[in-house]
Protein backbone atom coordinates (compact mmCIF):
# COMPACT_ATOMS: atom_id res chain seq x y z
CA UNK A 1 0.00 0.00 0.00
CA UNK A 2 1.09 3.72 -0.84
CA UNK A 3 2.63 6.30 2.41
CA UNK A 4 -0.62 7.99 2.07
CA UNK A 5 -2.73 5.53 3.64
CA UNK A 6 0.13 6.02 6.80
CA UNK A 7 -2.39 7.83 8.76
CA UNK A 8 -4.93 5.67 9.74
CA UNK A 9 -5.68 4.85 13.04
CA UNK A 10 -7.35 1.70 13.87
CA UNK A 11 -8.36 0.29 16.82
CA UNK A 12 -8.81 -3.18 17.50
CA UNK A 13 -10.94 -4.93 19.98
CA UNK A 14 -10.37 -8.58 20.75
CA UNK A 15 -12.65 -11.08 23.16
CA UNK A 16 -11.41 -13.75 25.21
CA UNK A 17 -9.02 -16.80 24.92
CA UNK A 18 -5.94 -17.05 22.74
CA UNK A 19 -7.80 -18.38 19.81
CA UNK A 20 -9.19 -14.75 19.58
CA UNK A 21 -6.02 -12.89 20.66
CA UNK A 22 -3.59 -14.75 18.64
CA UNK A 23 -5.33 -13.74 15.19
CA UNK A 24 -5.58 -10.23 15.98
CA UNK A 25 -2.02 -9.54 17.29
CA UNK A 26 -0.95 -11.19 14.19
CA UNK A 27 -3.66 -9.10 11.83
CA UNK A 28 -1.94 -6.27 13.92
CA UNK A 29 1.54 -6.73 12.77
CA UNK A 30 1.15 -6.68 9.40
CA UNK A 31 -1.32 -3.37 9.81
CA UNK A 32 1.82 -1.74 11.93
CA UNK A 33 4.11 -2.76 8.60
CA UNK A 34 1.66 -0.32 6.59
CA UNK A 35 2.43 2.49 9.15
CA UNK A 36 -1.25 2.52 10.80
CA UNK A 37 -1.59 4.18 13.86
CA UNK A 38 -3.08 0.97 16.23
CA UNK A 39 -4.54 1.03 19.82
CA UNK A 40 -5.40 -2.35 21.49
CA UNK A 41 -8.12 -2.59 23.99
CA UNK A 42 -7.70 -4.94 26.38
CA UNK A 43 -9.81 -5.85 29.02
CA UNK A 44 -9.60 -6.76 32.49
CA UNK A 45 -9.07 -9.05 34.57
CA UNK A 46 -7.58 -11.00 31.97
CA UNK A 47 -8.92 -14.56 32.53
CA UNK A 48 -5.77 -16.69 31.53
CA UNK A 49 -1.99 -16.35 32.27
CA UNK A 50 -1.20 -17.28 28.85
CA UNK A 51 -2.93 -14.04 27.38
CA UNK A 52 -1.76 -11.28 30.23
CA UNK A 53 1.63 -12.94 29.42
CA UNK A 54 1.06 -12.16 25.71
CA UNK A 55 -0.45 -9.15 25.49
CA UNK A 56 2.16 -7.69 27.61
CA UNK A 57 5.08 -9.33 25.38
CA UNK A 58 3.15 -7.28 22.35
CA UNK A 59 3.28 -4.03 24.36
CA UNK A 60 6.72 -4.20 24.98
CA UNK A 61 7.33 -5.18 21.33
CA UNK A 62 5.40 -2.91 19.96
CA UNK A 63 5.94 0.53 22.12
CA UNK A 64 4.62 2.56 18.81
CA UNK A 65 0.69 0.92 20.01
CA UNK A 66 -1.83 2.52 22.59
CA UNK A 67 -3.28 0.11 24.81
CA UNK A 68 -6.63 1.47 26.30
CA UNK A 69 -7.76 -0.74 29.41
CA UNK A 70 -11.27 -1.68 29.41
CA UNK A 71 -13.23 -2.54 32.44
CA UNK A 72 -16.32 -4.16 32.42
CA UNK A 73 -19.08 -4.27 35.25
CA UNK A 74 -18.23 -7.71 36.54
CA UNK A 75 -21.54 -10.20 36.21
CA UNK A 76 -21.58 -13.44 38.46
CA UNK A 77 -21.25 -16.51 36.71
CA UNK A 78 -24.48 -18.03 38.72
CA UNK A 79 -26.71 -15.42 38.08
CA UNK A 80 -25.72 -15.24 34.36
CA UNK A 81 -25.57 -19.22 34.19
CA UNK A 82 -21.98 -19.59 32.46
CA UNK A 83 -19.60 -21.89 33.66
CA UNK A 84 -17.08 -21.17 31.29
CA UNK A 85 -15.10 -18.51 32.44
CA UNK A 86 -13.75 -16.64 28.63
CA UNK A 87 -17.89 -17.36 27.75
CA UNK A 88 -18.09 -15.45 30.73
CA UNK A 89 -15.83 -12.49 29.78
CA UNK A 90 -17.09 -12.10 26.63
CA UNK A 91 -20.89 -11.80 27.59
CA UNK A 92 -19.42 -9.29 30.51
CA UNK A 93 -17.90 -7.23 27.54
CA UNK A 94 -21.26 -7.20 25.49
CA UNK A 95 -23.05 -6.36 28.70
CA UNK A 96 -20.74 -3.14 29.21
CA UNK A 97 -20.35 -2.39 25.41
CA UNK A 98 -21.73 1.42 26.33
CA UNK A 99 -18.78 1.73 28.72
CA UNK A 100 -16.81 1.49 25.15
CA UNK A 101 -18.27 4.65 23.92
CA UNK A 102 -16.15 7.26 26.06
CA UNK A 103 -13.02 5.03 25.87
CA UNK A 104 -13.50 4.92 21.47
CA UNK A 105 -14.10 8.89 21.29
CA UNK A 106 -11.26 9.70 23.26
CA UNK A 107 -8.86 8.20 20.81
CA UNK A 108 -6.55 10.87 20.21
CA UNK A 109 -6.06 10.90 16.98
CA UNK A 110 -9.79 10.11 16.44
CA UNK A 111 -9.96 6.62 15.00
CA UNK A 112 -10.56 5.88 11.30
CA UNK A 113 -12.22 2.82 11.96
CA UNK A 114 -12.76 -0.19 14.97
CA UNK A 115 -12.25 -3.92 14.32
CA UNK A 116 -14.29 -6.42 16.20
CA UNK A 117 -14.09 -9.59 17.46
CA UNK A 118 -17.11 -11.65 16.23
CA UNK A 119 -18.12 -12.71 19.83
CA UNK A 120 -18.79 -8.66 20.27
CA UNK A 121 -20.59 -8.08 17.15
CA UNK A 122 -24.13 -7.10 17.93
CA UNK A 123 -23.55 -5.42 21.52
CA UNK A 124 -20.65 -2.80 19.73
CA UNK A 125 -22.43 -1.87 16.53
CA UNK A 126 -24.90 -0.18 18.35
CA UNK A 127 -21.81 2.00 19.97
CA UNK A 128 -19.69 2.84 17.35
CA UNK A 129 -22.90 3.16 14.64
CA UNK A 130 -23.69 6.24 17.28
CA UNK A 131 -19.68 7.73 16.98
CA UNK A 132 -20.40 6.84 12.76
CA UNK A 133 -17.26 4.91 13.52
CA UNK A 134 -16.56 2.43 10.25
CA UNK A 135 -16.37 -0.78 12.07
CA UNK A 136 -15.13 -3.92 10.66
CA UNK A 137 -15.43 -7.98 11.85
CA UNK A 138 -12.04 -10.07 13.03
CA UNK A 139 -14.28 -13.31 12.08
CA UNK A 140 -12.07 -16.02 13.81
CA UNK A 141 -13.23 -18.94 12.57
CA UNK A 142 -13.65 -20.37 8.67
CA UNK A 143 -14.96 -18.85 6.04
CA UNK A 144 -17.22 -22.19 5.49
CA UNK A 145 -18.15 -21.09 8.86
CA UNK A 146 -18.85 -17.90 7.91
CA UNK A 147 -21.24 -18.88 5.07
CA UNK A 148 -23.59 -20.49 8.29
CA UNK A 149 -22.97 -17.44 10.47
CA UNK A 150 -24.15 -15.35 7.40
CA UNK A 151 -27.26 -16.46 6.81
CA UNK A 152 -28.63 -18.13 10.77
CA UNK A 153 -30.96 -19.11 11.69
CA UNK A 154 -31.12 -20.82 8.07
CA UNK A 155 -28.55 -23.38 7.28
CA UNK A 156 -26.96 -23.67 3.91
CA UNK A 157 -27.32 -26.78 2.18
CA UNK A 158 -23.76 -27.21 1.71
CA UNK A 159 -23.87 -28.08 6.14
CA UNK A 160 -25.18 -31.00 7.51
CA UNK A 161 -27.55 -29.61 10.22
CA UNK A 162 -25.24 -32.55 12.41
CA UNK A 163 -22.25 -30.31 12.24
CA UNK A 164 -23.86 -27.27 14.09
CA UNK A 165 -23.09 -27.72 17.67
CA UNK A 166 -25.38 -28.90 19.66
CA UNK A 167 -26.40 -25.54 21.96
CA UNK A 168 -26.98 -23.80 18.84
CA UNK A 169 -29.52 -26.34 17.85
CA UNK A 170 -31.14 -25.40 21.10
CA UNK A 171 -33.16 -22.06 20.56
CA UNK A 172 -33.63 -21.05 24.37
CA UNK A 173 -30.51 -20.67 24.43
CA UNK A 174 -27.87 -17.58 25.17
CA UNK A 175 -24.94 -18.90 23.12
CA UNK A 176 -27.79 -19.60 20.19
CA UNK A 177 -29.31 -15.91 21.09
CA UNK A 178 -26.17 -14.18 20.77
CA UNK A 179 -25.25 -15.84 17.81
CA UNK A 180 -28.88 -14.67 16.06
CA UNK A 181 -28.16 -11.21 17.55
CA UNK A 182 -24.43 -11.32 16.00
CA UNK A 183 -25.61 -12.30 12.53
CA UNK A 184 -28.49 -10.10 12.37
CA UNK A 185 -26.16 -7.38 12.82
CA UNK A 186 -24.08 -8.24 10.09
CA UNK A 187 -25.19 -6.24 7.70
CA UNK A 188 -23.85 -2.80 9.36
CA UNK A 189 -20.78 -3.59 9.47
CA UNK A 190 -17.93 -2.62 6.89
CA UNK A 191 -16.64 -5.35 6.05
CA UNK A 192 -15.14 -9.07 7.72
CA UNK A 193 -11.48 -9.75 7.52
CA UNK A 194 -10.95 -13.72 8.16
CA UNK A 195 -7.86 -15.88 8.49
CA UNK A 196 -8.52 -17.61 5.42
CA UNK A 197 -7.30 -17.98 1.27
CA UNK A 198 -8.72 -18.99 -1.70
CA UNK A 199 -6.78 -22.30 -1.62
CA UNK A 200 -7.72 -23.35 1.71
CA UNK A 201 -11.50 -22.35 1.15
CA UNK A 202 -12.45 -21.63 -2.59
CA UNK A 203 -15.78 -22.86 -2.52
CA UNK A 204 -17.31 -21.31 0.95
CA UNK A 205 -15.16 -17.98 0.12
CA UNK A 206 -16.67 -17.89 -3.64
CA UNK A 207 -20.09 -18.66 -2.02
CA UNK A 208 -19.18 -15.83 0.43
CA UNK A 209 -18.66 -13.47 -2.62
CA UNK A 210 -21.75 -14.76 -4.80
CA UNK A 211 -23.92 -12.87 -3.10
CA UNK A 212 -26.33 -15.69 -3.32
CA UNK A 213 -25.77 -16.29 0.82
CA UNK A 214 -27.43 -12.83 2.44
CA UNK A 215 -28.53 -9.86 1.34
CA UNK A 216 -26.66 -7.00 2.30
CA UNK A 217 -23.42 -8.88 3.11
CA UNK A 218 -20.80 -6.97 3.49
CA UNK A 219 -17.07 -7.69 1.96
CA UNK A 220 -14.86 -11.08 3.06
CA UNK A 221 -11.65 -10.05 3.38
CA UNK A 222 -9.62 -13.23 3.31
CA UNK A 223 -5.94 -12.07 4.32
CA UNK A 224 -4.64 -15.38 5.69
CA UNK A 225 -3.02 -17.06 6.02
CA UNK A 226 -2.04 -15.45 9.47
CA UNK A 227 1.34 -16.15 10.52
CA UNK A 228 3.00 -16.25 14.01
CA UNK A 229 5.19 -13.48 15.64
CA UNK A 230 8.64 -13.79 16.34
CA UNK A 231 7.59 -12.70 19.92
CA UNK A 232 4.75 -15.94 20.28
CA UNK A 233 8.40 -18.23 20.59
CA UNK A 234 8.38 -19.93 24.00
CA UNK A 235 11.52 -20.82 26.42
CA UNK A 236 9.63 -24.14 26.85
CA UNK A 237 12.26 -26.30 24.55
CA UNK A 238 12.29 -29.94 25.54
CA UNK A 239 9.62 -30.89 23.12
CA UNK A 240 11.42 -29.42 20.46
CA UNK A 241 14.82 -31.32 21.42
CA UNK A 242 12.83 -34.46 21.52
CA UNK A 243 11.28 -33.77 18.36
CA UNK A 244 15.21 -33.64 16.81
CA UNK A 245 16.12 -37.04 18.36
CA UNK A 246 12.87 -38.53 16.04
CA UNK A 247 12.78 -40.25 12.33
CA UNK A 248 11.17 -37.98 9.50
CA UNK A 249 7.15 -37.99 9.61
CA UNK A 250 7.02 -40.56 12.64
CA UNK A 251 5.40 -38.20 15.10
CA UNK A 252 2.00 -37.88 16.00
CA UNK A 253 1.02 -34.15 17.65
CA UNK A 254 -1.56 -33.95 19.78
CA UNK A 255 -3.55 -30.88 21.42
CA UNK A 256 -6.33 -29.57 21.99
CA UNK A 257 -5.88 -26.21 21.68
CA UNK A 258 -5.94 -23.64 24.80
CA UNK A 259 -9.30 -23.90 26.50
CA UNK A 260 -10.86 -27.24 26.27
CA UNK A 261 -10.44 -29.54 28.72
CA UNK A 262 -10.89 -33.26 28.27
CA UNK A 263 -12.46 -35.75 30.93
CA UNK A 264 -9.72 -38.06 33.01
CA UNK A 265 -11.38 -40.95 31.71
CA UNK A 266 -11.01 -39.75 27.57
CA UNK A 267 -7.59 -38.39 28.71
CA UNK A 268 -6.64 -41.84 29.68
CA UNK A 269 -8.77 -43.86 26.34
CA UNK A 270 -6.52 -41.73 24.27
CA UNK A 271 -3.65 -42.57 25.66
CA UNK A 272 -4.07 -45.63 25.46
CA UNK A 273 -4.70 -45.35 21.80
CA UNK A 274 -1.70 -43.15 21.64
CA UNK A 275 0.15 -46.75 22.68
CA UNK A 276 -1.80 -49.09 20.76
CA UNK A 277 -0.75 -46.68 17.67
CA UNK A 278 2.66 -48.02 17.60
CA UNK A 279 3.51 -44.02 16.86
CA UNK A 280 5.75 -41.87 18.59
CA UNK A 281 3.81 -39.07 19.82
CA UNK A 282 3.97 -35.55 21.39
CA UNK A 283 0.98 -34.98 23.68
CA UNK A 284 -0.34 -31.72 25.28
CA UNK A 285 -2.57 -32.64 27.83
CA UNK A 286 -5.04 -30.33 29.30
CA UNK A 287 -7.96 -30.96 31.67
CA UNK A 288 -8.87 -27.71 32.79
CA UNK A 289 -10.21 -24.81 30.54
CA UNK A 290 -8.14 -22.05 32.44
CA UNK A 291 -4.68 -22.44 32.67
CA UNK A 292 -4.84 -20.94 36.20
CA UNK A 293 -6.71 -23.70 37.54
CA UNK A 294 -4.06 -26.68 36.16
CA UNK A 295 -3.23 -28.27 39.61
CA UNK A 296 -2.72 -31.90 39.15
CA UNK A 297 0.19 -33.43 38.24
CA UNK A 298 0.72 -35.48 34.95
CA UNK A 299 0.68 -38.76 37.25
CA UNK A 300 -2.45 -37.83 38.60
CA UNK A 301 -4.37 -37.31 35.57
CA UNK A 302 -2.81 -39.96 33.75
CA UNK A 303 -2.62 -42.89 36.38
CA UNK A 304 1.02 -44.53 36.93
CA UNK A 305 0.40 -47.51 35.11
CA UNK A 306 -0.51 -45.58 31.95
CA UNK A 307 2.52 -43.54 32.67
CA UNK A 308 5.02 -46.07 32.30
CA UNK A 309 3.31 -47.72 28.72
CA UNK A 310 4.06 -44.22 27.58
CA UNK A 311 7.66 -43.77 28.64
CA UNK A 312 9.31 -45.35 26.13
CA UNK A 313 6.85 -44.01 22.83
CA UNK A 314 6.10 -40.59 23.40
CA UNK A 315 6.20 -37.13 25.49
CA UNK A 316 3.86 -35.71 27.43
CA UNK A 317 3.34 -32.24 28.38
CA UNK A 318 0.84 -30.02 30.17
CA UNK A 319 2.63 -26.41 29.91
CA UNK A 320 1.45 -24.40 27.00
CA UNK A 321 4.12 -25.25 23.53
CA UNK A 322 5.04 -23.32 20.75
CA UNK A 323 2.87 -25.22 18.42
CA UNK A 324 3.90 -23.40 15.13
CA UNK A 325 7.40 -24.64 16.32
CA UNK A 326 6.33 -28.40 16.75
CA UNK A 327 4.36 -28.24 13.37
CA UNK A 328 7.45 -26.81 11.73
CA UNK A 329 9.92 -29.91 12.53
CA UNK A 330 10.20 -32.74 10.27
CA UNK A 331 9.39 -35.64 13.14
CA UNK A 332 6.10 -34.10 13.09
CA UNK A 333 3.84 -36.28 10.48
CA UNK A 334 0.08 -35.89 11.95
CA UNK A 335 -1.71 -34.33 14.43
CA UNK A 336 -4.91 -35.11 16.04
CA UNK A 337 -6.98 -31.85 16.54
CA UNK A 338 -9.90 -30.21 17.98
CA UNK A 339 -10.00 -28.16 14.80
CA UNK A 340 -9.70 -24.78 16.42
CA UNK A 341 -9.33 -23.15 13.23
CA UNK A 342 -5.89 -21.11 14.32
CA UNK A 343 -4.34 -24.68 14.62
CA UNK A 344 -6.50 -25.91 11.33
CA UNK A 345 -4.59 -22.92 9.16
CA UNK A 346 -1.24 -23.58 10.72
CA UNK A 347 -1.46 -27.24 10.25
CA UNK A 348 -2.17 -26.34 6.38
CA UNK A 349 0.35 -24.19 6.45
CA UNK A 350 3.14 -27.22 7.63
CA UNK A 351 1.13 -29.35 5.50
CA UNK A 352 0.57 -31.72 8.24
CA UNK A 353 -2.12 -33.82 7.89
CA UNK A 354 -5.03 -33.55 10.57
CA UNK A 355 -7.11 -36.12 12.61
CA UNK A 356 -9.75 -34.14 13.71
CA UNK A 357 -11.65 -34.74 16.50
CA UNK A 358 -13.98 -31.76 17.19
CA UNK A 359 -15.30 -30.87 20.67
CA UNK A 360 -17.45 -27.75 20.35
CA UNK A 361 -18.36 -24.81 18.99
CA UNK A 362 -17.47 -24.02 15.37
CA UNK A 363 -14.95 -27.11 15.05
CA UNK A 364 -16.73 -30.08 13.48
CA UNK A 365 -18.02 -27.54 10.98
CA UNK A 366 -14.27 -26.39 10.38
CA UNK A 367 -12.90 -30.21 10.71
CA UNK A 368 -15.14 -30.61 7.25
CA UNK A 369 -12.75 -28.09 5.59
CA UNK A 370 -10.11 -30.46 5.93
CA UNK A 371 -12.35 -33.79 4.89
CA UNK A 372 -13.14 -31.59 2.19
CA UNK A 373 -9.63 -30.74 1.01
CA UNK A 374 -8.89 -34.50 1.48
CA UNK A 375 -5.93 -33.63 4.11
CA UNK A 376 -7.35 -34.96 7.19
CA UNK A 377 -10.29 -36.87 8.90
CA UNK A 378 -13.50 -35.42 10.87
CA UNK A 379 -14.68 -38.11 13.19
CA UNK A 380 -18.43 -37.31 13.51
CA UNK A 381 -18.76 -40.72 14.69
CA UNK A 382 -16.94 -39.77 18.15
CA UNK A 383 -19.49 -37.14 19.11
CA UNK A 384 -18.96 -33.66 20.83
CA UNK A 385 -16.62 -33.72 23.65
CA UNK A 386 -17.98 -34.53 26.71
CA UNK A 387 -20.98 -36.39 25.56
CA UNK A 388 -19.64 -39.77 24.43
CA UNK A 389 -16.28 -41.77 25.43
CA UNK A 390 -14.18 -42.36 22.42
CA UNK A 391 -12.25 -46.44 23.66
CA UNK A 392 -8.40 -46.61 22.95
CA UNK A 393 -8.74 -48.89 20.24
CA UNK A 394 -10.87 -47.05 18.12
CA UNK A 395 -8.54 -44.39 18.96
CA UNK A 396 -5.36 -46.57 18.39
CA UNK A 397 -6.93 -47.43 14.50
CA UNK A 398 -7.69 -44.04 13.29
CA UNK A 399 -3.72 -42.98 14.26
CA UNK A 400 -2.86 -45.78 12.06
CA UNK A 401 -5.18 -44.48 9.06
CA UNK A 402 -3.68 -40.91 9.61
CA UNK A 403 0.01 -41.66 9.73
CA UNK A 404 -0.65 -44.48 6.97
CA UNK A 405 -2.41 -42.22 4.50
CA UNK A 406 0.03 -41.38 1.42
CA UNK A 407 -2.93 -38.96 -0.33
CA UNK A 408 -3.50 -37.04 2.59
CA UNK A 409 0.30 -36.71 2.52
CA UNK A 410 0.32 -35.52 -0.71
CA UNK A 411 -3.05 -33.18 -0.71
CA UNK A 412 -1.80 -31.66 2.78
CA UNK A 413 1.87 -30.53 0.89
CA UNK A 414 0.05 -29.07 -1.98
CA UNK A 415 -1.87 -26.68 0.25
CA UNK A 416 1.14 -25.97 2.10
CA UNK A 417 3.33 -24.86 -1.22
CA UNK A 418 0.56 -22.66 -1.94
CA UNK A 419 0.09 -21.19 1.64
CA UNK A 420 3.72 -20.83 1.94
CA UNK A 421 3.83 -19.27 -1.66
CA UNK A 422 1.34 -16.67 -0.23
CA UNK A 423 2.59 -15.51 2.77
CA UNK A 424 6.09 -15.05 1.15
CA UNK A 425 4.93 -12.45 -1.69
CA UNK A 426 2.71 -11.29 0.82
CA UNK A 427 0.61 -10.69 -1.97
CA UNK A 428 -3.33 -12.14 -1.50
CA UNK A 429 -2.94 -10.08 2.00
CA UNK A 430 -1.30 -6.97 0.66
CA UNK A 431 -3.66 -6.71 -2.18
CA UNK A 432 -6.84 -7.57 0.37
CA UNK A 433 -5.50 -4.98 2.42
CA UNK A 434 -5.40 -2.23 -0.54
CA UNK A 435 -9.51 -3.26 -1.37
CA UNK A 436 -10.04 -2.78 2.22
CA UNK A 437 -8.46 1.01 2.30
CA UNK A 438 -10.64 1.86 -0.79
CA UNK A 439 -13.72 0.45 0.98
CA UNK A 440 -13.56 2.22 3.72
CA UNK A 441 -12.50 5.59 1.20
CA UNK A 442 -15.80 4.68 0.01
CA UNK A 443 -17.72 4.46 3.68
N1 LIG B 1 -1.42 -22.80 21.02
C1 LIG B 1 -0.08 -22.90 21.28
N2 LIG B 1 0.34 -23.68 22.31
C2 LIG B 1 -0.50 -24.38 23.09
C3 LIG B 1 -1.90 -24.30 22.82
C4 LIG B 1 -2.32 -23.50 21.77
O1 LIG B 1 0.74 -22.28 20.59
O2 LIG B 1 -0.05 -25.06 24.01
C5 LIG B 1 -1.89 -21.89 19.96
C6 LIG B 1 -2.20 -22.59 18.65
O3 LIG B 1 -1.04 -22.67 17.85
C7 LIG B 1 -3.26 -21.69 18.06
C8 LIG B 1 -4.00 -21.15 19.28
O4 LIG B 1 -3.11 -21.30 20.37
O5 LIG B 1 -2.68 -20.61 17.38
C9 LIG B 1 -5.27 -21.92 19.61
O6 LIG B 1 -6.28 -21.53 18.76
P1 LIG B 1 -7.29 -22.56 18.10
O7 LIG B 1 -8.22 -21.75 17.24
O8 LIG B 1 -6.56 -23.64 17.42
O9 LIG B 1 -8.08 -23.21 19.31
P2 LIG B 1 -8.72 -22.63 20.69
O10 LIG B 1 -7.62 -22.62 21.67
O11 LIG B 1 -9.27 -21.27 20.41
O12 LIG B 1 -9.77 -23.62 21.01
N1 LIG C 1 -20.18 -16.86 18.00
C1 LIG C 1 -20.83 -15.65 17.85
N2 LIG C 1 -21.26 -14.96 18.94
C2 LIG C 1 -21.06 -15.42 20.20
C3 LIG C 1 -20.41 -16.64 20.36
C4 LIG C 1 -19.99 -17.33 19.25
O1 LIG C 1 -21.01 -15.21 16.74
O2 LIG C 1 -21.45 -14.73 21.17
C5 LIG C 1 -19.72 -17.65 16.82
C6 LIG C 1 -18.39 -17.28 16.25
O3 LIG C 1 -18.43 -17.54 14.86
C7 LIG C 1 -17.43 -18.26 16.90
C8 LIG C 1 -18.29 -19.51 16.93
O4 LIG C 1 -19.60 -19.03 17.20
O5 LIG C 1 -16.24 -18.40 16.15
C9 LIG C 1 -17.90 -20.53 17.97
O6 LIG C 1 -17.90 -19.93 19.23
P1 LIG C 1 -17.21 -20.61 20.49
O7 LIG C 1 -17.34 -19.65 21.62
O8 LIG C 1 -17.74 -21.98 20.64
O9 LIG C 1 -15.71 -20.82 20.06
P2 LIG C 1 -14.48 -19.85 19.93
O10 LIG C 1 -14.52 -19.27 18.53
O11 LIG C 1 -14.60 -18.76 20.97
O12 LIG C 1 -13.31 -20.75 20.15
Amino acid sequence: MSSSDGNLHVALLPSSGMGHLLPYLRLAASLIHHQWSLTLITTHPIVSSAESQLISTFLSAFPQITQKKFTPIPLDSVAANITDPFQLQLETIRQSAHLLSPLISSSSPPLSFIITDVTLMSSVISVTAKLCLPNYILFTSSARMLSLFSCFPSIPSSIPKESLPPILLDSNSSFTKNFSDDSGSLKHFNGVLINSFEELEKEPLEMLASGNLTKGLPPVFPLGPFLPLELERISLLAPLKWLENQEESSVVYVSFGSRTAISKEQIRELGNGLVLSGCKFLWVVKSKVVDKEEEEGLDEILGHQLMKKIENNGLVVKEWVDQWQILSQKAVGGFISHCGWNSVVEAAWHGIPVLGWPQQGDQMINAEVIEAGGWGLCMKSWGWGSNHLVKGVEIGDKIKELMGNQRMKMECARISEVAKQRSKAGEGCENMLKTLFQSLKKS
